[in-house]
């Protein structure tokens, strides 16, 4: 697999991305991020600290939190509320706020592209003048593989 030379290409661009706004992808938040980035589906925060303690034995939690937080609020990162953990976003091209697809059998999580979806729901709540903040949709279920390794045991 050529995950890696990827992963690098992602993390230029969401370097890209944060000094296109002002902002810096320091040393840290790059870190983080390209944990998020191979992790197989979401991380903890006290898991990401435990991956990032093994090559810097003393990083404070404070520096990771910050990280996450720095990196959930410019949209390269999205905080899954339901499980209290945190996936890399699938498009820096376009940070957004997305819909999550959380599988809760194997935990992994898959994101819609679909911005008309948010904007239609936006709409929606807006006719019973509700103003509905800037968040991510989180929706469970059963992701492809684990229906299919279901169907065959069954
Ligand atoms: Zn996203
Ligand atoms: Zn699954």
């Amino acid at each position: 697999m050529t995950a890696h030379a990827h992963i690098d290409q992602d993390l230029d661009n969401a370097a890209i991305w944060c000094s296109a706004r002002g902002e810096k992808l320091t040393d840290q938040r790059r870190e983080v991020l390209s944990l998020l980035l191979t992790a197989p589906g979401s991380m903890k925060a006290y898991e990401l600290l435990a991956e990032v303690q093994k090559r810097k034995p003393t990083a404070a939690p404070p520096t990771i939190y910050r990280a996450l937080d720095f990196l959930v609020s410019v949209g390269l990162a999205h905080k899954l509320e339901s499980m209290n953990a945190f996936v890399a976003c699938c498009d820096f091209e376009n940070p957004h706020h997305g819909v999550m697809l959380i599988c809760d059998r194997c935990h992994g999580v898959s994101e819609l592209h679909d911005a008309g979806l948010a904007a239609r729901m936006q709409q929606e709540a807006s006719k019973i003048g509700f103003a509905v903040a800037p968040q991510d949709v989180e929706l469970h279920g059963a992701c492809a593989a684990c229906r299919a390794a279901g169907e065959e045991s069954a």
